[in-house]
C-alpha cells in the first residue's frame, strides 16, 4: 500500500505546486512520480533496501531521497510544508470537480473563500457574479461539482475501497489462528461506491487478530477496539474499517448478515419464519426449541431455508430470491470466462505502452486475444490518430501478428462519434479493421436528442461494433450525459451493436441497473478494461463484477467467445 500513498503524496505535492503557480517542469516531475508509484508492481518498501529503486526510470535522487524519508517516517517534509500554506479548506476545493488550482486560488486570495461551505454560499447567492476570471460557467460547474461530490458524500468508489479491503485481509491472513476471512458489506456486493470495510473473521486467537488490526499502516486512528471487534479510519481516505471475530458456527449466519443488502435479508428473514424458523446474524433457528438449524456457511444457511445459494452480487431483492426458490439463478459470468480485452490504447494516442507490450502483459493474464483501440484524431488531447498513422499502426500490428505466438491482436479504433453523430476517421479505413468502438468524448452538454441522435447515427453506419462507456459518467466527478436509454438500446438492438462494459473503476459504464434493462432488450456486451497501460488490464474484475451484478451469463458477453468465434461475430455473424 506503499506505493499507493506515495502517489497520493506526489500528486498532492504537485497540487499545491500548482496552486502556488510553481515551475510547470517541477509539477510534472511530482505527477510523473506519482503514475510511476501507482504503476510499480512490487512494494517500493522492498525495493529500497535491494537498491534496485534507484534503477526505475524517472526517479532521480530528489525523488528517492523523499520515497526513502516516507519509507521511514511516514511523512514527506516538503509536503508537510506546503500544506501549511494553505488552510485545509482550500485544499478541499481544490478537488471540488470543476474547479481546479487557478480557481482555488483566486477565491482564497481575492474572496477568502477557504471551505466547501463558504464556496458553497458564496456561489449559490450570486456573490462569485462578476468576479474577474471567475465566468458564470464556472460558477454553475462549481455548484454542480459540489453538488456531485455530495452525492457521493460518505461513500467511496469501489476502485478506491477494494484494493484497501483486499490489503488488510492479506495482512490479518497472516495472523496466527486465522482460518477464515471474508469481505462482508456493500464491497463484498461489488457496489460501484461503498460506505465502510467489514471483514470477518474465524480464529482462535482473536486478540492477536486485534492486535495485528491495530498495527495496520494505513490506520490513522482506532475508533474502537474490543476482544473481538475492532474499528478504525484509515488515512488518506478517512474509510472505516470494522474488523470482527465470530464463531465459527456461526460465520455463515454472520458473513449473510453482514453482507446484505438489507432489503435482500429482510426477505430471507420472512421465508425463514414461514419455514418456522428464526434467522439472525448467530444461524438459523427452529423456533420452537430454539434447536440451531444451521449457520456455520452461508450454503448452509441458504440451503436451510430452501434456497439456492445466491451469489453476493446480485443480492438486492431483486428478483433473485424467488429465483433462488426455484433453484433458477442465472449461472453468473466469472472472470475466468473472458477470453480477451478489447479496449485499450498505446502510445500511438495516449497510452503509454506499445502494442507489443500490451500484447506481452495480455498473454501473461492467459489471454487468447486483445484489441488495439487507440484514439481518432478528433481528440487533440490524446493525440488521436489521423488516416496516416492508423494505416502505420495496422502494419505494426499486422507485423506483430505474423511473428508473435500465443495472442492475437485485433486491429481496431476507438473513433469518436463527432456533434452531428458523423464518425472521425474514414469509413473505408474503418471496414478495414477488425472492432471499431464508438465513443462520445464531447460535446456533453448537447439535449437529450441531439446526444441520442448522435449514437443511433453512428450505430446506423453499420461500422460501429461496440458503444465505448455509453453514459459518459465519472464517478464523484462527473454525471452521464442525458441520454434516450429506451430509443439507444433499440437502436443497438436493430443494428447489433453491442453495449460496453467499461472496467475502470471510476467509469463502470455501463452501470448495472442499465445493464439490466439492455439485457432484457437482447443486447450484447463487452467487458473491457480501456486500458492505458498494461497494467490497467487488471481491472477486468471489476467490469465482471458489474457484469454480474447485471445479472450477465457468459453468452451475453461477446468477449468471451474463442478467437474464432469472436471474428466471426465481428464479421457480422451476430
Ligand atoms: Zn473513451
Ligand atoms: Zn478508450
Amino acid at each position: 500500500m506503499i506505493n499507493e500513498e506515495l502517489s497520493h503524496t506526489f500528486n498532492g505535492i504537485a497540487d499545491i505546486l500548482e496552486l502556488k503557480n510553481e515551475n510547470p517542469f517541477r509539477i510534472r516531475a511530482y505527477r510523473k512520480a506519482a503514475q510511476i508509484m501507482e504503476d510499480l508492481a512490487e512494494d517500493v518498501t522492498g525495493l529500497i533496501g535491494t537498491g534496485k529503486l534507484k534503477d526505475v526510470p524517472g526517479i532521480g535522487k530528489d525523488l528517492y531521497a523523499k520515497i526513502e524519508e516516507y519509507a521511514l517516517t511516514g511523512k514527506i517534509t516538503v509536503f508537510e510544508e506546503l500544506k501549511k500554506e494553505f488552510p485545509q479548506g482550500v485544499l478541499d476545493i481544490l478537488y471540488i470537480p470543476g474547479v481546479g488550482p487557478k480557481t482555488a486560488k483566486l477565491l482564497f486570495e481575492t474572496q477568502g473563500i477557504d471551505s466547501i461551505e463558504k464556496l458553497e454560499t458564496a456561489a449559490g447567492s450570486g456573490k462569485l457574479t462578476g468576479i474577474k476570471g471567475i465566468k458564470d460557467k464556472t460558477i454553475a460547474n462549481i455548484l454542480k461539482g459540489i453538488a456531485l461530490k455530495k452525492s457521493i458524500q460518505g461513500r467511496f468508489p469501489l476502485g478506491t475501497a477494494l484494493p484497501i479491503g483486499e490489503m488488510i485481509v492479506n495482512e490479518l491472513k497472516k495472523v496466527k489462528g486465522v482460518s477464515s476471512i471474508e469481505l462482508a458489506g456493500s464491497i463484498r456486493r461489488r457496489k460501484e461506491t461503498v460506505g465502510d470495510i467489514d471483514i470477518l473473521i474465524i480464529s482462535n486467537e482473536p486478540e492477536l487478530v486485534m492486535d495485528r488490526f491495530a498495527q495496520v499502516k494505513d490506520i490513522e486512528r482506532m475508533l474502537s477496539r474490543g476482544p473481538t471487534r475492532s474499528s478504525a479510519i484509515l488515512k488518506n481516505t478517512h474509510i472505516q474499517v470494522d474488523v470482527r471475530v465470530v464463531e465459527k458456527d456461526s460465520f455463515g449466519a454472520a458473513l449473510a448478515y453482514f453482507t446484505g443488502s438489507k432489503a435482500h435479508n429482510i426477505k430471507l428473514r420472512e421465508i425463514a419464519i414461514k419455514k418456522g424458523y428464526k434467522l439472525n446474524e448467530y444461524g438459523v433457528f427452529d423456533i420452537n426449541n430454539d434447536r440451531k438449524v444451521s449457520g456455520a456457511t452461508e450454503e448452509d444457511v441458504y440451503d436451510a431455508l430452501g434456497l439456492q445459494f445466491v451469489p453476493p452480487e446480485i443480492r438486492e431483492d431483486q428478483g433473485e430470491i424467488e429465483l433462488a426458490l426455484e433453484h433458477r439463478l442465472p449461472a453468473l459470468i466469472r472472470q475466468q470466462d473472458i477470453r480477451g480485452d478489447v479496449h485499450m490504447h498505446t502510445v500511438y494516442s495516449d497510452g503509454d505502452s506499445t502494442v507489443s507490450q500490451m500484447a506481452e502483459y495480455a498473454r501473461s493474464l492467459g489471454y487468447a486475444y486483445i484489441a488495439i483501440t487507440d484514439h481518432s484524431q478528433s481528440l487533440g488531447i490524446a493525440r488521436g490518430l489521423d488516416p496516416m498513422r492508423l494505416e502505420s499502426q495496422i502494419k505494426e500490428i499486422d507485423a506483430f501478428n505474423t511473428t508473435a505466438a500465443g495472442i492475437k491482436v485485433l486491429k481496431g479504433m476507438e473513433v469518436d462519434i463527432l456533434g452531428d453523430g458523423r464518425l472521425d476517421m474514414d469509413s473505408a479505413l474503418l471496414d478495414r479493421l477488425d472492432i471499431v468502438i464508438g465513443s462520445v468524448h464531447s460535446g456533453f452538454k448537447q439535449s437529450r436528442e441531439q446526444i441520442t441522435g448522435r449514437m443511433i447515427k453512428a450505430m446506423a453506419t453499420g461500422l460501429v461494433d461496440c458503444i465505448g462507456h455509453p453514459s459518459g459518467r465519472l464517478i464523484g466527478e462527473r454525471d452521464a450525459y442525458e441520454l434516450d436509454w429506451d430509443a439507444v438500446f433499440d437502436a443497438a438492438r436493430t443494428y447489433h451493436v453491442a453495449m460496453e462494459i467499461n472496467s475502470y473503476p471510476l467509469r463502470l459504464d455501463l452501470t448495472d441497473t442499465m445493464i439490466k434493462k439492455a439485457h432484457s432488450k437482447g443486447l450484447k456486451f463487452m467487458i473491457t478494461t480501456d486500458s492505458h497501460d498494461p497494467k490497467q488490464m487488471r481491472y477486468m474484475s471489476y467490469g465482471v463484477s458489474v457484469a454480474r451484478r447485471g445479472w450477465l451469463e457468459e453468452k451475453d458477453v461477446v468477449n468471451t467467445k474463442n478467437y474464432t468465434d469472436l471474428m466471426k461475430w465481428l464479421k457480422g455473424d451476430r
